[in-house]
């Protein structure tokens, strides 16, 4: 019985092919993806943005399936007023929403709103606790990376943030994760201005041997890199085999994984 099983929804940065305008509007394919979002353990929703009712519609979730939504920062690829309001609608209960302790919330109808304080362990429902984290990341839109445990799996959502900040790193420190899905937004290519905000690809090559250094990962660590910014790529098929030499898999919309 695996801990976790994660559907991606979308795993695109905020820059989209245009084929999603078109011949992409209404199925998945791994050169059009869609605002990044994840649906954990088939309840849990990790990200609600411009495209997430449109992928949830194609991957055949039902908004009622929604029980929790958690927000990992407020930049509108990550939320949509409108789409988060249309899931709460859709409940007979208020839909719980978890959110960075201080954030700024507007109005939702028919929601709880939660507030994660960074760095303690939280006690969730079925077994799951979560941990917010701190991301190196626009600090005005509330960033936080998310470590979900359960059954002595771990498993974190880090998007979006740069490399990682030094108490999130030991806060980290021996997780041997089981999941990691990690910020790639940039393609190998070095000179980018997004250094401090967003990964490339060059930094994970940095990056993650000092994670396994750390205990942070391991060999057997499921790693995805997600929030894929279209014209900062190459060729999914490129993009794929670069990132696969490094022991890192290119996530893709109607992606399934386990661990
Ligand atoms: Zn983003
Ligand atoms: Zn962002």
């Amino acid at each position: 019985m695996n801990a976790f099983k994660l559907l991606f929804l979308g795993t695109s940065a905020r820059n989209y092919s245009p084929k999603l305008n078109n011949e992409c509007k209404d199925k998945f394919d791994k050169t059009a993806r869609r605002s990044a979002c994840a649906l954990l353990n088939d309840n849990i929703l990790i990200d609600c943005g411009f495209h997430t009712l449109n992928a949830m519609d194609i991957a055949g979730v039902k908004k009622s399936d929604i029980k929790t939504l958690f927000i990992t920062h407020f930049h509108d690829d990550h939320f949509n007023l409108e789409s988060v309001q249309s899931i709460a609608n859709s409940k007979t209960q208020p839909l719980d929403i978890f959110v960075s302790d201080g954030a700024v919330v507007p109005t939702i109808e028919n929601a709880v709103i939660h507030y994660l304080k960074k760095g303690e362990k939280m006690q969730f429902q079925n077994g799951i606790t979560i941990t917010s984290l701190l991301a190196n990341h626009d600090k005005e839109v509330f960033p936080q990376h998310l470590l979900f445990e359960k059954d002595g799996e771990k498993f974190l959502y880090a998007c979006d943030g740069a490399w990682f900040l030094t108490e999130t790193f030991y806060a980290l420190k021996d997780s041997n994760l089981a999941l990691f899905v990690v910020d790639c937004t940039v393609g190998d290519r070095v000179g980018d201005y997004r250094i401090c905000e967003h990964n490339s690809i060059p930094m994970l090559r940095l990056m993650l041997p000092s994670l396994k250094t750390f205990n942070i990962i391991d060999d057997k660590t499921k790693i995805f890199a997600s929030h894929i910014a279209y014209s900062l790529h190459d060729t999914s098929e490129v993009t794929e085999k670069v990132l696969n030499d490094i022991g890192v898999a290119l996530a893709y919309d109607g992606m399934i994984v386990k661990a």
